[in-house]
C-alpha cells in the first residue's frame, strides 16, 4: 500500500541546501516524486509506503540542513503524484515567477565539512580561503539583486571550472546550487600588499606574509565577509596599544577572534546559552565575563569585566589564526567611529595610515556588514547589534500587514526595516548617520532592502526628531509618511519580537529621544500597543546643560542633578571639583535657559561622574557601562537601595532621583565604598521604577510590562526591575533578538505602521 502526500514547507528554505537534502532523504527512503522551490517556499509531492512518507516529514522537522529555519510544515493528501521523467525522485525547476518570500539568506560561518576539506592535504580545496557550500559561506554581503543566482552576486566574474560546475549541478552534492561555490582553480584569490611597497608576494605566499607581519606586532587589514577588519596579536600589549593610537580609539573595547570554542573557554566564562550563540553559524561577537589572568593584553578591553569574543567564521580566518597561533584582535576597519571599510580602493586609501599591510582578495563585497554583538550575562543572551549573520533574516509579524512599509529608524546605531505580507525585515547595522559614509550606506540599504524583498512602500515611517537625517529624508520623499514617537517605537520593537499585540505598560529608559512635548525624553512609563501610546509617568526633568556636550561630558549632568537636588551652593562646590568650567555652568542652570531632559541614561552619567568614575566619555555609553561593572562587584542584597522619591508634575507621577543624588554625594563624602554606592544606585532606581510601573499597570488594568531602551542593556538594572515586577505578579517582556537600543527603533516603527493605517501626510 502506498500513500500520496503534498508537503508544503515555509520559512528559510531556499538557498540553504533544502532541495538536495529532501532529494537525498527521499531516495534513501525509496520514495517517488518531486521537490521544487516556489514563491511560498518548498513544495514536495511524494508517494510511497505510509511509514516511509512519515519518516521523511519527521527528518525534515528534526534535522533539517543547518541553515534552514522551518516555520511551518503542512501535509495534505494527494491522489495522483506525478512521477518525474526517468522515474524515482527528482528536483524540478522552480515554478512561477513570483518573488520568493525569503529571497536571500544570511552569511553563515564555514561548516565543519568545508573546514575539514580546507585542512585536508589531499583535498582539492586544501588551504583554500574561500571554500563554501550550501550549508555555509557568504550570502547577503554578495547579493546584488534578485533572484539569488550566481550572476546576480559578486561571484558573477568567476565562471565555474568543470569540477565546481559538476558539484553545482549534482542534486546529491553538498554544493548543488551553491551560488558562491569556488575552488583554487576558478574562485577568488588572496593577495598581500604591504605599506612598504616591497616587491609583491605570490598568491601562495600571501597568508604567510600576513601571519609574519602579525606575529611581529604589525597591524593587518583583513578583508572578511562584510568589510575589512583590523587585526593585531591580541596577546601583545605593544601591538594593541599601537592599534589604539593609530585608530584614535582610546578605551572602547576590541573584540578578539579565536579558532574554536575550546580556546574561547580559556578566556571567558561561557554558559550553555553563550556557547550556543558563540558556535552558531551566525558567529556574532559574544560579550562574556573574562577569566582572571587570561592570555590577552589588558589594553584590549581596559578595565572591563567582560570580553568580546568571536570564533573564526571564514576559511581565511581559520587559516590565518592557525598560521599566527595566537588570538587576534579583530576590530572594524575604520578610523574612530566611521563605518567599516568595504570597497578595496577605499580600504587601501582610508586604512593606509593605520596598517602595515592588507590581506585582501578579489571577491567584491556588495553590502557592508559589521560583526553582530550579543551579550551573554547571567544565563541570558541579548542581541545588541544585529548585523552579519542575522540580517536580512525576516521576523514573522504574526499577522498580515495592512500595507507595505519602509521604516527609517533613528540616527545613532541606525537600521532600516521593511514590511511586506507577514514579514518584517531589518537591514544590517548602518551606524551614525552624521557620518557621510554611513548616510550613503543608509541610502543604499533603503534601496537594497526594498529591491531584494520587492517592497514598494505605501508609507515611510520616521522618528519625530526633526533634526535626524532619517526624518529629513523621509519627509523629502513623495510618499505618505508617519511619525512615531521614539519611546513608543522602543516599546513596539519589544512587542514585535514577542508577537504581543499589547496593550502593555512600557518602561523605556534610554539616552535621548524626541518627546511629544518637544523636549528630550528618556525615562518614560507608557501605556502602549501597536496603535498608540500614552505617557503615564516619567523621570523628573532636569537641565541638559550644553545640549550634546552634556552627552559627551557626564560632569555637566552631575552638576545639573546636584543643583536640582541639593541647590546651587552645593552644586557650585561639586562643579569646582569636577571641571574648571564647572562654575560657569551654575549661572546657566540658575537662569533656567538650558533644555531639559527626563533621560535615565544621563542620570547614569551624573552618578558615574559624582563617584569619580568618569567625567568625559571616550565612547558612547562608557560611563554607564563602567557604573554597571562597578555595581556588579557587589552581590545583590549586599547594598541597601538608595532612596528615590515619587512626585507629581501636574497630574503625572514622576520618579524623583533627587534623594538618590543626595545620598550618593553624602555616601561618597562619608567614605562609603564606591562599589556599594553604585550597587545601591541600581537597587534604588530599579526598585522605584518597578514600583511606579506596577502602580501604573494596576491602575490601567495591564498585566504585562515591557523593559526597553538602551539603558536596559544593563543587566544589573534589568535584574532588579524584573525581579520586583515578577514578585508583584506582573509578566515582564525583555529584548532577546531585537536590540533594546536605537538599532531597534526601525523595527518598532515598522511594526506600528504594519498594524495601523494612520498617515500623517504626504
Ligand atoms: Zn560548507
Ligand atoms: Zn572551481
Ligand atoms: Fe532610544
Amino acid at each position: 500500500m502506498s500513500v500520496g502526500r503534498r508537503i508544503r514547507v515555509t520559512g528559510t528554505v531556499q538557498g540553504v541546501g533544502f532541495r538536495p537534502f529532501v532529494y537525498r532523504e527521499a531516495v534513501r527512503l525509496g520514495l517517488v516524486g518531486t521537490v521544487r522551490n516556489d514563491h511560498a517556499g518548498v513544495l514536495i509531492e511524494v508517494d510511497g509506503a505510509p511509514d516511509r512518507v512519515a519518516e521523511l516529514c519527521r527528518c525534515l522537522v528534526d534535522r533539517p540542513p543547518p541553515l534552514a529555519r522551518i516555520e511551518r510544515l503542512e501535509a495534505s493528501d494527494l491522489v495522483h503524484v506525478a512521477e518525474p521523467v526517468g522515474g524515482g525522485f527528482a528536483i524540478v525547476a522552480s515554478q512561477g515567477h513570483g518573488s520568493p518570500e525569503v529571497p536571500v539568506g544570511v552569511d553563515a560561518a564555514t561548516c565543519a565539512e568545508c573546514l575539514a576539506e580546507v585542512t585536508d592535504p589531499t583535498d582539492r580545496r586544501f588551504g583554500y580561503p574561500f571554500a563554501n557550500c550550501t550549508n555555509c559561506g557568504p550570502r547577503y554581503t554578495i547579493v546584488v539583486s534578485v533572484p539569488y543566482d550566481r550572476p546576480a552576486t559578486t561571484m558573477a566574474s568567476f565562471p565555474l571550472c568543470p569540477a565546481c560546475r559538476q558539484e553545482y549541478d549534482d542534486p546529491s552534492d553538498r554544493r548543488f546550487h551553491a551560488q558562491p561555490n569556488a575552488c583554487p582553480v576558478c574562485g577568488p584569490r588572496l593577495a598581500w600588499r604591504s605599506v612598504s611597497d616591497d616587491p609583491g608576494v605570490t598568491e601562495g605566499e600571501a597568508l604567510t606574509a600576513a601571519a609574519a607581519c602579525l606575529a611581529a606586532g604589525g597591524t593587518v587589514a583583513v578583508k572578511g565577509l562584510g568589510g575589512y577588519h583590523l587585526a593585531v596579536d591580541a596577546t601583545s600589549r605593544a601591538a594593541v596599544t599601537t592599534l589604539r593610537r593609530r585608530k584614535h580609539r582610546d578605551e572602547k573595547p576590541f573584540a578578539v577572534m579565536v579558532p574554536d570554542v575550546v580556546t574561547a573557554r580559556d578566556l571567558v566564562v561561557l554558559d550553555d546559552g553563550a556557547e550556543a550563540v558563540l558556535t552558531s553559524s551566525r558567529r556574532p561577537i559574544v560579550l562574556a565575563p573574562r577569566r582572571p589572568g587570561l592570555q590577552v593584553a589588558d589594553a584590549v578591553a581596559p578595565g572591563l569585566p567582560e570580553l568580546g569574543l568571536l570564533l573564526a567564521y571564514t576559511p581565511l580566518h581559520h587559516l590565518l589564526l592557525q598560521a599566527v597561533g595566537r588570538p587576534l584582535v579583530m576590530t572594524s576597519g575604520n578610523v574612530s567611529d566611521e563605518p567599516i571599510a568595504q570597497a578595496d580602493d577605499d580600504a587601501f586609501a582610508r586604512l593606509a595610515p593605520l596598517v602595515d599591510g592588507w590581506l585582501s582578495h578579489d571577491r567584491p563585497i556588495h553590502i557592508r556588514c559589521d560583526d553582530s554583538v550579543v551579550r551573554a550575562v547571567a544565563g541570558r543572551t541579548q542581541v545588541l547589534r544585529r548585523s552579519r549573520g542575522y540580517a536580512p533574516e525576516p521576523m514573522a509579524l504574526g499577522h498580515v500587514a495592512c500595507r507595505q512599509v519602509l521604516a527609517v529608524g533613528a540616527e545613532l546605531k541606525s537600521t532600516v526595516s521593511v514590511v511586506k505580507g507577514q514579514q518584517l525585515v531589518t537591514s544590517h547595522h548602518i551606524g551614525d548617520l552624521e557620518h557621510p559614509t554611513a548616510y550613503a550606506s543608509f541610502l543604499q540599504a533603503v534601496e537594497h532592502l526594498c529591491g531584494l524583498f520587492g517592497v514598494r512602500p505605501d508609507v515611510v515611517v520616521h522618528d519625530l526628531h526633526p533634526e535626524y537625517l532619517s526624518t529629513k529624508w523621509a519627509l523629502d520623499t513623495d510618499l505618505p509618511t508617519l511619525g512615531v514617537q521614539h519611546h513608543h517605537a522602543h516599546v513596539a520593537s519589544c512587542l514585535a519580537e514577542h508577537r504581543h499585540p499589547g496593550p502593555v505598560l512600557g518602561v523605556a529608559f534610554d539616552g535621548l529621544g524626541y518627546g511629544c512635548d518637544r523636549t528630550l525624553w528618556g525615562g518614560e512609563f507608557l501605556a502602549a500597543d501597536l496603535d498608540g501610546c500614552t505617557r503615564l509617568g516619567h523621570l523628573r526633568p532636569v537641565a541638559l546643560p550644553g545640549g550634546v556636550a552634556a552627552v559627551r561630558e557626564p560632569w555637566r549632568m552631575a552638576v545639573a542633578w546636584v543643583c536640582a537636588a541639593m541647590g546651587a551652593d552645593r552644586a557650585e562646590r561639586e562643579a569646582a571639583r569636577l571641571d574648571e568650567r564647572g562654575r560657569a555652568l551654575i549661572g546657566l542652570l540658575e537662569a533656567g535657559s538650558a533644555p531639559t531632559t527626563t533621560s535615565v541614561g544621563r542620570l547614569f552619567d551624573a552618578v558615574a561622574a559624582l563617584l569619580g568614575l568618569r567625567s568625559r566619555l571616550t565612547y558612547e555609553g562608557q560611563a554607564a557601562i563602567e557604573l554597571e561593572a562597578l555595581a556588579r562587584t557587589v552581590p545583590r542584597g549586599q547594598a541597601p537601595a538608595l532612596p528615590v522619591g515619587l512626585g507629581v508634575e501636574g497630574t503625572t507621577p514622576v520618579l524623583d532621583p533627587g534623594p538618590l543624588i543626595a545620598a550618593v554625594v553624602a555616601g561618597r563624602d562619608d567614605g562609603v565604598p564606591l562599589a556599594v554606592l553604585a550597587a545601591g544606585f541600581h537597587e534604588g532606581l530599579g526598585q522605584a521604577a518597578a514600583r511606579l510601573a506596577g502602580d501604573l499597570a494596576g491602575a490601567q488594568d495591564l498585566d504585562t510590562v515591557v523593559l526597553t531602551g538602551g539603558v536596559f542593556q544593563n543587566s544589573r538594572l534589568t535584574a532588579v526591575v524584573e525581579s520586583a515586577l515578577v514578585t508583584a505578579g506582573l509578566r515582564v517582556l525583555l529584548h532577546h533578538e531585537v536590540p533594546p537600543n536605537d538599532a531597534g527603533i526601525s523595527v518598532g516603527q515598522a511594526a506600528i505602521a504594519a498594524h495601523t493605517t494612520r498617515v500623517d501626510g504626504r
